[in-house]
């Protein structure tokens, strides 16, 4: 007969803390259900292969900085009618896009639910283990600049190379940046082909000469995203007035 002292020894030196901590409630259980060996080794490793995806999906989406209960749960489609909720879910279920580095442009004016669709999108991803980041475009250009003057801008595009999504907030309101070198061209440039990126845009294509420093820059990151994208309008039915007009009545 094994001596069995040091199963909670081995487990722990594996590096298996669900198993660890429940080895032996599960045993009991085993017993009374009359459990084959097998039977018992499959619910101990389930247990740890699900707590082990639990962790790690709360993880990255921590990381992740997504603005809060921006869910596809708390996202009403019926408020907003000029999207199409059945290809909305196909973006949020299908890590297919983001495997092949694809792009999702959406635009709208304010307080449309831009910010809620993308983060919604992400939230769904991370649970079928796309990394995200969720950045304002206006942060995330002060942090390339600043990496920039200290001669570490490809280091922190690198960085965030390693994250395959990289929903861009707000696009519009990123203020251009004079230098030679674009930042925010830099990284669109980098991520060509290699990461997804979700924009959130209050201005058209057309408009967008005001965040790059010439036309031909904008028109060069515009070819870029665009190459292989999906565009998404939401029209002029804001759901905050909609929202603010129930109160009034
Ligand atoms: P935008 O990014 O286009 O300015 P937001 O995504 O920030 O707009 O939306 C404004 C607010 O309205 C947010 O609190 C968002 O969660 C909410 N909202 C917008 N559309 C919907 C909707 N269809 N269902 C639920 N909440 C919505
Ligand atoms: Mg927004």
């Amino acid at each position: 007969m094994h001596n069995i002292a040091t199963l909670p020894l081995l487990l722990k030196q594996l590096g298996l803390p669900s198993m660890y901590s429940h080895w032996e409630e599960l045993a009991e259980t085993a017993q009374k259900k009359s459990w084959t060996y097998p039977q018992y080794l499959k619910a101990l490793s389930e247990l740890e292969a699900t707590t082990r995806y639990q962790n790690r999906v709360q993880r990255h989406l921590k990381e992740s900085k997504l603005p809060a209960g921006k869910t596809l749960a708390t996202f009403d489609f019926k408020i907003t009618k000029s999207l199409n909720p059945a290809q909305i879910k196909a973006l949020a279920e299908d890590t297919g896009w983001v495997k092949k580095a694809e792009n999702i442009i959406i635009f709208g004016p304010s307080g449309v639910g831009k910010t809620h669709i993308a983060a919604a999108i992400a939230d769904n991803l991370i649970t079928q283990g796309i990394r995200s980041l969720f950045i304002s475009t206006t942060t995330l250009v002060q942090q390339l600049q600043l990496a920039r003057s200290i001669y570490k801008l490809p280091e922190a595009i690198d960085k965030l190379s390693r994250i395959p999504l990289l929903i861009l907030d707000d696009i519009g309101y990123a203020k251009k940046d004079e230098a030679e070198t674009n930042v925010l061209f830099e990284l669109i440039a980098e991520r060509y082909e290699t990461g997804s990126i979700i924009i959130t845009a209050n201005q058209p294509f057309s408009e967008w000469n005001n965040i790059f420093p010439d036309n031909m820059m904008a028109v060069a990151a515009i070819d870029r995203l665009v190459h292989h994208s999906t565009i998404i309008n939401i029209k002029a039915e804001s759901y905050r007035k909609n929202q603010a007009g129930k109160k009034e009545k």
